[in-house]
Order: structure tokens, then C-alpha cells, then sequence
């Protein structure tokens, strides 16, 4: 009954027990009535002791990407019937769980710590019996793959040895496969999407500056109220199509640090960041959208200029905090390499090409990236939006006006849709 885990060193074993504990702080008896997962006694384990390493934090990302190249299944005659070995190459030991799946069957492996940036599902070498592999949305900080199966194949044995983790399966009926199956308690176990699942992506809308910070301010027009406004729409339009739940880092005219805007998407596991600003520079004829992904260097001294102002937010806040004591975790580095930073392109797409809609004259609202501070957000596809110049006149017109804001708003939402059905959200193919 249940798995069994061999880890050849101690403290992997612990580690892998606080990152389980991470996502499952229910008590040790929340296990399913049969008690076949070994994840309760574990959770006891932990508790008993009390003192493992890291329980109750998120994990922080490490780099390195699952590749499919690295992924292969055989399938063996062995003994009493067909067995399934799989391999998972990894760069260096992490945390991890496997368990299975019924209707369909399926193996789902949870990684944590690791991207699936350009996971290409054709690279993998799969045996008769596997159908195929899939990388799927995870929580915050794993990655999940999925191996959908033929037929029922119970797992017998997990172990991670340095560079792979290996997985032994052997044919069993229906019935003890579903015995066997299911996730172990406190692991959510979400469909492929929204179009799948029913259940609405969460999106987290952020309204830029407020309170002492006004941001841009251009004829009695402050940034902080315009953008406050529109991500109010903006909501309503999203939560409208039925494919949205929505929260904002703000809601009134107050002041928030950069690093909890971000921090905030993070810990409600959110989809999809959005930040929304409006420009103004000393030109007013410059006019139109951009929208911005995060990166190290700046695709343009524009871009650099931009993210400089924006970052100086903190300021009006009293004095500057280093980064050593962002819980989000300052290494930009780590950032730009989890599978999010893909996908946080694909959604910065979908908001330009929702907001090309609106702003007329031929303009487009161009893409763009610089160091943004508030984009630092590991795991979740994050953008800054730039709905227009309030130094121009007749962008400033488009952003007093609510007529303009609520069409701009479900442009956007109706492309947040496709972007969505797309898999945007999710590992892109
Ligand atoms: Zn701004």
C-alpha cells in the first residue's frame, strides 16, 4: 500500500518533508480514511521534531529548467507483469512527490524549486503505456508534470539520486490502482485550466502608487487616482467574463512599498500580475501604451528611464530598505529564470494587444522590459502596464474619461480571455 521513498541522504529526506509541510499545514490526520499515504507519517515525523529547516516558509526558487530531453519512460517485463521506469534528469537534488491519478489515470510528479521554461512535450522518450507528458500549472515554487497513462500502473518506488529522479511502476487493475491514487492531503490538484477546470484564474490587479506617492501628475490629473479608477474597471471588466477572480493590492488611496505589491501576488498564488501605471514625460506629443516584463538590463535607455522612476515609489515612503530583507527574494537572476518570465511575455501581449484596441490614431502600446521592481514576483507571469501619457492631451482625455477606461478594461479582459484559453497561464508549448 502506498509509496515507498528511498532517500539515499538524511537530509534530503528533510528537506523534502518541509516542503511538503510548506503546503500542507493540516494536522496529521487529515489523512484519507485507509491511511495509505506516507505523507501523514511524515507530516508526524516533522511535527514530533519539530525544527525541520525551512517548514512554514514559502521556498525560495533555485534555478534550473526541467527539460523534456531529459525525460524518458521504458517498459519492462518483469516477473509477474509490465513495469514502467521513469526518469526525470534534474540539475541538482530538490524536494519532490509523485503520486497518481485516476480518471484519467495519470502520475503527477511535483518538483520543487525548478522551471519548465520551454518544457517541449515531444522531447520526451515515452514507452507504449504512457500517452504523454505534460508540464501543468503548480503551486507557487514546483513544478508539475503530468504523465497520462494507458492503463493503471501503481507506483512502487521514488528516488531522487543526484542528477534523476527515478520512478518504478507495475501494472495493476483498476481497482487497486484507484486504492492507490490520489493526492496526499493538503495538495491541490487543479485540472489544465480554466477552460477544463471551471475554476477562475486569480488574477492580482495592482494599482500603481497611492496615498503620499501621486506618481505622474499632469494638470491637476494624479496617476495614483486614474490608475486607481481603471484597475477598478479593469476588475469588473475581468471578473465579467466569468474566467477572472480578481484582487488588487489596493483599493483606496494609500501607500504600499513596492516589494509587498509583488509579495502579495505571490502568496495568494496568483496567475497573473498586473501593475498599472501612465506615463509623462517632458515631450506631449509622445503618446500611446507600453507595457513592460521584467529584465536585467532595459530593452531600450527609455525602458531604464522608466523603471528608475517607478522604482524611486519606495522613497515617499521614508527611508530606503534593502533588499537582503525582501521576503520575495532580491536575486533578480532567480527571478528571470523560472518558467514564469516566458509566460509573463505572453501576458504582456495580451494587455497590449487589448489596449491597441482603444487608443486610436494608429498608435500601439509597444512591449517593453527594464529592471522593475515590482515585477520581482518568482512563479507568477508578471507585467506593468502603461495605459497612456498624461502628458499628452489627448491620451489625458482617454484617461479622465470612465467611457474610454471601461472600454480600454474589456479590450483587455476580452484578450486576458484568449491569452488565458491559450494556456498563457500555464507552461507554454
Ligand atoms: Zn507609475
Amino acid at each position: 500500500m502506498g509509496f515507498i521513498f528511498r532517500a539515499l541522504a538524511a537530509g534530503l529526506y528533510a528537506s523534502l518533508c518541509a516542503g511538503f509541510l510548506a503546503l500542507a499545514p493540516g494536522p496529521a490526520s487529515a489523512a484519507p480514511p485507509g491511511g495509505a499515504s506516507p505523507w501523514a507519517a511524515m507530516a508526524e515525523t516533522a511535527r514530533s521534531d519539530g525544527a525541520w529547516p525551512g517548514a512554514g516558509h514559502a521556498p525560495l526558487p533555485r534555478p534550473g529548467q526541467l527539460r523534456a530531453d531529459q525525460v524518458a519512460v521504458k517498459r519492462s517485463l518483469l516477473g509477474f507483469g509490465w513495469s514502467l521506469d521513469a526518469s526525470i534528469g534534474v540539475a541538482a537534488a530538490v524536494p519532490f512527490r509523485v503520486f497518481t491519478l485516476t480518471e484519467p489515470p495519470r502520475i503527477v510528479v511535483d518538483l520543487e524549486g525548478l522551471g519548465v521554461s520551454g518544457f517541449d512535450p515531444g522531447k520526451a522518450r515515452l514507452a507504449r503505456g504512457v500517452t504523454a507528458v505534460r508540464a501543468v500549472p503548480a503551486p507557487p515554487g514546483w513544478a508539475r508534470l503530468v504523465f497520462e497513462l494507458a492503463r493503471p500502473f501503481a507506483l512502487e518506488t521514488a528516488e531522487m539520486r543526484a542528477g534523476e529522479l527515478r520512478l518504478t511502476l507495475s501494472r495493476v487493475g483498476a481497482e487497486e490502482f484507484a486504492a492507490r491514487s490520489g493526492p496526499p492531503p493538503g495538495v491541490v490538484v487543479g485540472g489544465q485550466g480554466p477552460g477544463e477546470t471551471g475554476q477562475p484564474l486569480l488574477i492580482v490587479i495592482d494599482p500603481g502608487h497611492g496615498g503620499i506617492d501621486p506618481g505622474a501628475f499632469r494638470d491637476g490629473v494624479a496617476e495614483k487616482d486614474v490608475v486607481l479608477a481603471f484597475s477598478g474597471e479593469l476588475r469588473a471588466a475581468l471578473a465579467a467574463t466569468g474566467r477572472f477572480r480578481v484582487e488588487m493590492t489596493r483599493e483606496t488611496d494609500t501607500f504600499l512599498p513596492l516589494a509587498d505589491r509583488a509579495t502579495l501576488a505571490r502568496s495568494l498564488g496568483a496567475r497573473a500580475f498586473v501593475s498599472v501605471h501612465v506615463n509623462a514625460i517632458e515631450d506631449a506629443r509622445a503618446r500611446g501604451g507600453i507595457v513592460f516584463t521584467l529584465s536585467e538590463g532595459g530593452s531600450s535607455s527609455e525602458a531604464r528611464r522608466r523603471a528608475a522612476v517607478e522604482n524611486r515609489a519606495d522613497a515617499a515612503g521614508g527611508p530606503f530598505i534593502p533588499d537582503a530583507a525582501d521576503p520575495v527574494g532580491s536575486a533578480l537572476e532567480s527571478v528571470l529564470r523560472t518558467e514564469a518570465q516566458a509566460r509573463s511575455i505572453e501576458l504582456a501581449r495580451a494587455l497590449s494587444d487589448g489596449l491597441a484596441r482603444v487608443i486610436g490614431g494608429g498608435t500601439q502600446a509597444p512591449l517593453q522590459s527594464a529592471n522593475f521592481q515590482v515585477l520581482r514576483v518568482p512563479d507568477v507571469p508578471a507585467a506593468l502596464l502603461e495605459l497612456g501619457f498624461l502628458s499628452n492631451a489627448a491620451d489625458r482625455a482617454n484617461l479622465v474619461s470612465p467611457e474610454w477606461r471601461v472600454r480600454a478594461a474589456r479590450a483587455i479582459a476580452a484578450e486576458l480571455v484568449a491569452w488565458a484559453q491559450s494556456g498563457g497561464p500555464l507552461t507554454r508549448k
